[in-house]
């Protein structure tokens, strides 16, 4: 152990290598919740991709496993080292290198936090819209899970905003895909390739990435509903009415309360129609001016309420933000309850009802209960399970993802597979699938040094 860290500081300078002591234990776990926490044999600072080309010449030369990190915020174990490995650390890679108005697109380092991204492009009057809920997650672990969030069924997810990379293969060679154009029709796509790899194909060093005209009209209404299948039935005939929602979320009562009671938000609606609703949706409208936003909030209030809400509110600004906020606080609301695991299934929109109707007959089936909210516009759930019993609790995911499976949907839609989601995944996926993007891991990392134990063992 000792001589490979020492030939990496030797050959790295000891100031970017972190071993033994040194190693705090944020590098050794993420948030998912059931997952193991491997200490690595070294965390590796680079402060550039030549750092990060020679690390990998070295790893691939001794056989080193090596696991990359952004902000450790991932939910599926993805960014947990091997404790023979090292870990490759973007924390000091975080400059927005250019932010380029006339063809709306920023230029960053993968170790750029969402909040920083979004400060820098503000100023400009753009913002990069993939929200997904946890704002110190990095741009480099947002394309390695192809993270998604609360804004995608109106902008889709990172992969939709990702327009080049600049990125280390194993082999220590480096690549770059795409470039500040919206359309390529030049070969295998390998932009898209790596995004969702989970730091399985290669070391993403820079992503250049699509803004958007910020907007700055919106509404926010919030609609109670008696039954959680009228709140889901609602959601494609609100997405297709022409409101184009910025954001559509189901939040059921039970997780409703939790977020409300952890964040100390009052939802100002009576306690007798709190009591007499299983679940809300949360609808966002945002435009370029007043007169289009209140036009949209209009159409939204009319369908929610002519599909069945008990009334359709359309909050505060400041209660609006207070309640987003709460709901993006959703999985420390489950972490605190103690949910063994957050599945994260997504299934056509139109397919949720089926879908939430053979949740509820499963959780009856195990005699638990699943409470949940999500990105109910994408069709995507975010579900809290209680089972501490690994067997018991590997039958009852297993039969959530085949619920999802049948729908035409997959295990997950933007936490990716990890180490937690491994085993179902191999289990119920193609089988000649599996095969191909082992094949095409092997093309790319053919030692097997990026990642390994993760999608794959
Ligand atoms: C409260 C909370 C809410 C969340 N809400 C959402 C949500 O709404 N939507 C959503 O999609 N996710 C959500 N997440 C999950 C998480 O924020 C995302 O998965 C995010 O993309 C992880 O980014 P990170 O920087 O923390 O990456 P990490 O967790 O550090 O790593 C994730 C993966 O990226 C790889 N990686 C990191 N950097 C690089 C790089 N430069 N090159 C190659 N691979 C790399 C790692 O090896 C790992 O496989 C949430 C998490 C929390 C805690």
């Amino acid at each position: 152990v000792q001589p490979l860290v020492s030939s990496l500081s030797a050959l790295l300078g000891a100031e970017k290598v972190l071993s033994g002591d040194a190693i705090g234990d944020d590098y050794t776990h993420d948030e998912a919740l059931c997952g193991e926490r491997h200490v690595p044999l070294a965390v590796v600072l680079p402060s550039g991709v030549d750092d990060v080309r020679r690390v990998l010449v070295w790893a691939s030369d001794n056989r080193v496993p090596v696991t990359a990190r952004g902000a450790g915020t991932g939910l599926s174990g993805a960014c947990v080292p091997r404790a023979n490995g090292v870990v490759v650390s973007f924390e000091r890679m975080k400059r927005v290198l250019e932010i380029d108005t006339e063809n709306h697109v920023a230029i960053v380092e993968p170790g750029v936090s969402l909040e920083a991204l979004n400060a820098a492009v503000a100023e400009k009057g753009l913002v990069y819209p993939v929200f997904p809920g946890e704002n110190s997650a990095t741009l480099g672990g947002n394309v390695a899970t192809n993270a998604g969030g609360m804004r995608a069924v109106k902008y889709g997810v990172t992969r939709h905003h990702v327009l080049g990379l600049e990125a280390v293969l194993a082999t220590g060679e480096v690549i770059r895909t795409g470039g500040k154009f919206v359309k390529t029709s030049t070969g295998y796509d390998l932009t898209q390739l790596v995004i969702g790899s989970e730091g399985t194909l290669a070391l993403v060093t820079q992503v250049t990435l699509k803004l958007v005209p910020l907007l700055r009209h919106s509404a926010t209404l919030l609609a109670p509903f008696p039954t959680l299948d009228e709140a889901v039935c609602t959601i494609p005939l609100l997405v297709v009415s022409g409101v184009g929602p910025l954001l559509v979320e189901y939040i059921d009562r039970m997780t409703m309360m939790a977020i409300t009671a952890q964040s100390g938000v009052s939802l100002g609606i009576g306690a007798d129609m709190q009591a007499s609703t299983e679940a809300y949706l949360l609808v966002v409208v945002e435009g370029r001016t007043a007169d289009r936003v209140d036009e949209d909030t209009q159409l939204a209030g009319a369908t929610l309420a002519e599909h069945g809400a008990s009334d359709v509110f359309v909050l505060p600004a400041s209660a609006a933000t207070q309640l987003i906020d709460a709901r993006e606080k959703s999985f420390w609301a489950a972490k605190r309850a103690q949910a063994s695991e957050v599945v994260d299934v997504v299934v056509p929109r139109a397919s949720l009802p089926e879908f939430m109707h053979q949740v509820k007959a499963i959780a009856e089936r195990h005699s638990t209960f699943i409470p949940g909210c999500g990105h109910a516009g994408d069709g995507n759930v975010h579900l809290a399970v209680f089972e501490r019993d690994p067997d018991k609790r590997y039958a009852l995911m297993r039969e959530l993802f085949e619920a999802g499976r049948r729908l035409g949907g997959v295990i997950s839609g933007e936490h990716g597979i990890g180490v937690e989601k491994k085993r179902y995944f191999l289990e119920l996926e193609d089988p000649a699938k599996i095969a191909l993007l082992r094949r095409i891991k092997q093309a790319f990392d053919p030692n097997s040094i990026l990642n390994p134990g993760t999608i794959f063992d």
